[in-house]
């Protein structure tokens, strides 16, 4: 079967910081309460302008799917794995909780899940795409800012906005090759 690569693409400048996406993650994943509990979040920038003519800009993160997985390097006992589609996983039976996948990650993209003892991050709904849904991100952001889709079809939406914008990815002198791209 031919594969996919899964990535998503992001357009901060219609963030609106609202957190739907946040929220809907939590719902749809069993994230636990508490503010260190996330899988995705909205980072603030500065504010922008003299009051009363102010301004901010957002920027929507998760777990950047690398390519090369400093998470996956140190997992002592194979917890952490990458799908055939480039989805990095956590197999909650084989992590013991030693936390060195946190400790690796460039992002802050995980976090340790009391209560299943396991340490977790964005799947980008791994239980959703395969059966032909989006993202819960993607399905409830009232502006849009995230696609998401297969770059190994050039015809998918995220390949023809890669082709149609400039973009970055963040922290690449990390060497992580991140699939998660920001239109900029
Ligand atoms: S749902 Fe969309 S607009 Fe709202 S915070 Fe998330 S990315 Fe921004
Ligand atoms: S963002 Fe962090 S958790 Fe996700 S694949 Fe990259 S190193 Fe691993």
């Amino acid at each position: 079967m031919k594969t996919k690569r899964f990535a998503m693409v992001l357009d901060s400048s219609k963030c609106i910081d609202c957190k739907a996406c946040t929220v809907a993650c939590k719902i749809e994943n069993k994230v636990p309460m508490g503010q260190d509990n996330y899988r995705n979040w909205v980072a603030e920038g500065p504010l922008r302008g003299k009051f009363p003519d102010l301004g901010q800009s957002f920027q929507p993160g998760q777990c950047m799917q690398c390519a090369n997985t400093p998470c996956d390097h140190v997992c002592p006992t194979g917890a952490t794995r990458v799908n055939r589609d480039g989805i990095v996983l956590v197999d909650d039976h084989k992590c013991i909780g030693c936390k060195y996948c946190i400790t690796a990650c460039p992002y802050n993209a995980r976090y340790y899940n009391e209560v299943t003892g396991a340490v977790d991050k964005c799947t980008f709904c791994v239980q959703r795409i395969y059966r032909g849904r989006q993202p819960a991100c993607v399905e409830t952001c009232p502006t849009k800012v995230r696609v998401f889709g297969d770059l190994n079809d050039r015809n998918s939406e995220v390949s023809r906005l890669l082709v149609k914008h400039a973009y970055k990815v963040e922290k690449p002198e990390m060497g992580t090759d991140p699939f998660l791209f920001y239109i900029i």
